[in-house]
């Protein structure tokens, strides 16, 4: 009896110790939704999900609940944190590990060594993130459930490894899309199809966009995660859809990876990447590609997953099929076969739900045995990186590049020309000579041809407020930035206190380099002399271009009174002010992008604003355009508000200068978007809140009714809007075919959003609009709007066939992919008004016009062009030599309006900030008067 006791009593203690006294008590997932995760034709919201991650952590001592913040529409978005209760107990500790490990900054190998074992894994995984694509989220619900509840050996283990950050990428648009799919109630007739508007915001899709630029709530939020709290080794984002035919691509990706980034991530990539295809196949669950099964690749900084590669972490992505109402999986012949980027295929069946959330475990648990069995070697090895990055920055490094070694290759074919007979003589040598290989290996490692040691951002630049900007997003994303606490001399150039530096002897350096320098894609063909392979998104993005962001790249080490700013700490320009003096108004420059927030509050108080056309005698850093405004209390108050909060200073006057100048008056914006909601439009909308301009959303309905000119001053077609005229060969075709079939289901209130810009009823209309006096902005493809109106423009890029036919130039000869070009810009039109005279721009296969030689005659004008042979700045331009002469923004008169047309996209993803007053001068162009010039 005793001894039947005690093993009473020991076997209640062991239960009580090894998982259950909370763990008995946990709700499912059944219990609290009413249905189990994965069940077909049901989907959770995210009201529901909040509450049940707020039950489950109470529940268990697996969890903690993370706030992150809010969202863009004031939600609170939460991660979740599992692993084993002693760990939950002892966070901080190992957070402080891993931030150690990951930042690098003083730790010996010996001590790193001894971090790693002390540490847990630290792996991310999220979901989510795309709200349509519903696996993510819950998949997510999932995996925390499993891991909250289970207590087999194997999660056992992974739960005394690892530390598990579950992350929900998109509070908003799981709401969204959730209650847009279950608003039919019965449960059989539910389909997936696009909600109304964007399921992020500003963004939608493009919320996996914007992790450089970090301009989103939700972005922020998880950059300060990933970046500043928590560093985890592996990080893992959960998308959808599969490629016809398969089940799910999983990683390694294709080529190209980015040069700058360290190349144990792709290695370890390929690890991990094998780990999940292995368990997928151990499980018997075939249908997992690879590689070129798909077009993802490491290239592009900027995504969720692709950001962290230039932080030192191992990125994994995900590409999943699936949806609550069941569907089929196609037979591909070609997917038939197995291939080492396919190794198991699937056949052709019915798929449910519930298939693809067990898939997203096997992923997930894949990836959590691989951190368990590897926990110290990942840990290690996020050191090893981040030194490596430091060791690179702090001595001269070279960084290979392609344009580089196709330099170098041109320089051995020269002087190694082959003789004659041995084979084609106009092939370049695939090897140097043995006895000069040193020789030319020399010519990749010339002194200028460094990697930078870092870079300055003088503070005495015209738009400083735009450059803080720029800094905001490195500290956003864990960017050691310095401040200079006093003036210092850098290669014999002074800069003013108050500039800031971004040395490259830092962890995180790729990313450094990786925002400041070019990016060099590499020719890329399907194969020689054949089409060129599309990178998967941008091929250049240089963020410090395309703010316009004025810096100075160093090569050697440089010192100076340079003060650390702590991480994370964002930065603000120094508080402006109004310089005083005589009060009859007050001068801003034109240059500062900021300005216009100033301008927006003054418009709305009904204040007198000017902008002066060839500027202020006395103040040539104000530009064209510089901004005047009469005096008055109100003005006065509203001036030193704003320029306090952005950092503009504000010159005091006697009165309005003399000269030409236009007077502003209040503008009524109208910006087009869709059912759906487009993402450019979301965008601009995200831009005109951030600077304050007040303006109307409009859809194409509400366009074809007409009497346009009564209601809006401007209207605003972002790329997408404008099809081709029918007569130029490219048929019409509605954006949401298989949503205008589904018109009857689509509720009362949102009908009025349905439709699309059509040649024989919004052309018209739009047509009347400019002709009475309205003004028409166009951006991208919407410039075909000029090939509606007749305007005397052509496209720049055809060529003749040999028959005589005009054709636009074939991909092998030109293509050019997202990257940022140089344009000459004519600073003396309005339009360019506080705009240098050359500029980056945004450019992506985007429209280029020739003027017909009556253009001037009809009021036609260049404002940008291409100047140059080799117009390239950042990315990839095959053939940019047939950009030469082209016109890439013009303005038109029509009747008594005017049509702008901006080929490139002056509003990208909201980064260009450089391009952006392109945007904002249009708006105010399109109500300004002549003011009289008065006579000095
Ligand atoms: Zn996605």
């Amino acid at each position: 009896m005793r001894l039947s006791h005690a093993a009473r009593t020991f076997s209640l203690f062991s239960v009580l110790a090894l998982s259950a006294w909370p763990q008995s008590k946990l709700t499912s997932p059944k219990e609290h939704f009413g249905f189990n995760i994965g069940d077909d034709y049901q989907l959770t919201t995210y009201k529901q999900t909040e509450a049940y991650f707020k039950k489950l952590a109470s529940e268990s001592d697996r969890l903690k609940l993370v706030d992150m913040g809010k969202t863009e529409e004031g939600r609170t978005q939460y991660m979740m944190i599992v692993s084993a209760a002693e760990n939950i107990r002892n966070l901080a500790r190992y957070q402080e590990i891993a931030q150690k490990l990951a930042r690098a900054e003083g730790l010996n190998e010996e001590q790193a060594r001894s971090l790693a074992a002390q540490g847990k894994a630290v792996i991310w995984i999220d979901g989510g993130l795309h709200a349509t694509e519903t696996v993510g989220t819950h998949q997510l619900i999932e995996t925390i459930w499993q891991f909250a509840s289970k207590t087999d050996p194997e999660t056992s283990r992974i739960l005394k490894d690892v530390i598990i950050l579950c992350v929900h990428a998109n509070p908003d648009g799981h709401d969204l899309v959730s209650e847009w799919y279950m608003r039919e109630p019965v449960p059989e007739k539910r389909v997936m199809d696009s909600p109304p508007r964007l399921y992020e915001k500003y963004a939608g899709h493009d919320n996996n966009r914007d992790f450089y630029l970090s301009a989103l709530k939700e972005t922020t939020n998880i950059n300060r995660q990933l970046f500043l709290e928590w560093f985890p080794q592996i990080m893992y984002n959960h998308h959808q859809s599969g490629p016809p035919g398969t089940v799910i691509f999983a990683p390694p990706f294709r080529d190209p990876f980015n040069y700058v980034f360290d190349p144990l991530i792709v290695t370890q990539l390929d690890a991990v990447g094998a780990a999940m295809h292995s368990r997928f196949i151990a499980e018997g669950k075939p249908g997992s590609t690879m590689r070129r099964g798909a077009s993802y690749s490491t290239w592009y900084n900027g995504g969720l997953r692709t950001t962290t590669y230039f932080h030192n972490m191992i990125g994994l992505l995900t590409e999943i099929i699936g949806s609550p109402s069941p569907m089929e999986i196609p037979f591909v012949p070609n997917r038939a076969l197995p291939v080492g980027d396919q190794p198991f295929p699937i056949a052709p069946q019915k798929w449910h739900y519930r298939q693809s959330i067990d898939y997203s475990l096997t992923a997930n648990r894949a990836v959590l045995d691989y951190a368990s069995r590897y926990r110290e070697t990942i840990l290690y090895n996020i050191w090893l990186m981040g030194k490596n990055s430091i060791d690179r920055g702090s001595k001269d490094s070279w960084t290979s590049y392609p344009s580089r070694v196709e330099q170098v290759k041109q320089i051995i074919a020269k002087e190694n020309p082959r003789p004659s007979g041995s084979g084609d003589s106009s092939r370049m040598p695939e090897y140097a000579p043995r006895t000069a290989a040193a020789k030319y290996y020399e010519l990749l490692h010339k002194p200028e041809w460094r990697d930078p040691r870092g870079f300055i951002i003088p503070s005495d630049q015209p738009d400083f407020p735009t450059a803080v900007k720029f800094l905001n997003s490195l500290i956003k994303t864990g960017i050691v930035v310095q401040k200079a606490a006093a003036s210092f001399a850098v290669n014999g150039k002074n800069y003013p206190a108050g500039s800031y530096v971004v040395k490259t002897n830092q962890a995180f350096r790729p990313h450094v380099l990786d925002l400041f320098d070019p990016q060099d894609h590499p020719n890329d063909f399907q194969y020689e002399g054949g089409p060129p392979v599309a990178p998967y998104d941008s091929a250049g993005w240089t963020l410090a271009y395309q703010m316009g962001v004025q810096f100075d790249r160093v090569l050697d080490d440089f010192s100076g009174p340079f003060e650390r700013v702590p991480f994370g700490e964002v930065q603000k320009a120094p508080a402006g002010k109004v310089v005083s003096g005589p009060s009859g108004g007050y001068l801003i420059s034109h240059m500062v992008n900021d300005s216009f927030v100033a301008i927006n509050r003054l418009m709305k108080a009904k204040q007198d604003v000017y902008w002066m056309k060839d500027g202020v005698k006395g103040f040539p850093y104000m530009g064209p355009g510089t901004i005047f405004v009469a005096h008055s209390p109100q003005a006065k108050s509203i001036l030193d508000k704003t320029a306090a909060e952005f950092g503009f200073n504000v010159q005091a006057v006697a009165k309005i200068p003399p000269g030409d100048a236009v007077k502003l008056a209040p503008t009524r914006i109208a910006l087009w978007d869709r059912f759906g909601g487009s993402m450019p439009s979301g965008w601009t909308r995200y831009i005109f809140d951030q600077f304050e301009f007040p303006y109307e959303v409009v859809y194409p309905k509400t366009l074809d009714e007409g009497n346009l000119r009564a209601k809006y001053d401007v209207i605003i077609f972002v790329g997408g809007a404008v099809p081709r005229p029918k007569s130029m060969g490219v048929e019409e075709r509605p954006l949401f075919g298989n949503l205008e079939a589904r018109a009857d289901k689509v509720p009362a209130q949102f009908q009025p959003w349905l439709g699309s810009i059509t040649e024989d009823k919004t052309i018209p209309q739009i047509k009347a609009f400019v002709e009475s006096g309205g003004t028409v902005l166009t951006i991208g493809s919407s410039t075909n709007l000029a090939y509606h109106l007749g305007l005397p423009v052509k496209s720049a890029l055809t060529e003749m066939t040999r028959d005589g036919r005009e054709r636009g130039l074939p991909r092998d000869k030109y293509y050019v992919p997202g990257s940022l070009l140089q344009v000459s810009v004519d600073p003396q039109n309005p339009l360019a008004w506080g705009l240098q005279d050359k500029m980056d721009i945004y450019f992506d296969n985007s429209p280029v016009f020739r003027l017909e030689p009556d253009a001037t005659a009809k009021g036609v004008k260049p404002i940008a062009w291409f100047s140059s042979k080799t117009p390239l700045r950042s990315g990839w331009a095959w053939g940019q030599q047939y950009l030469e002469g082209g016109v890439a923004i013009a303005e038109a008169t029509v009747g008594e309006g005017k049509v702008y047309l901006m080929g490139p996209e002056i509003t990208f993803r909201a980064q260009p900030h450089g391009t952006f007053k392109l945007l904002f001068n249009g708006l105010y162009l399109s109500t300004a008067t002549k003011a009289q010039s008065t006579k000095p």
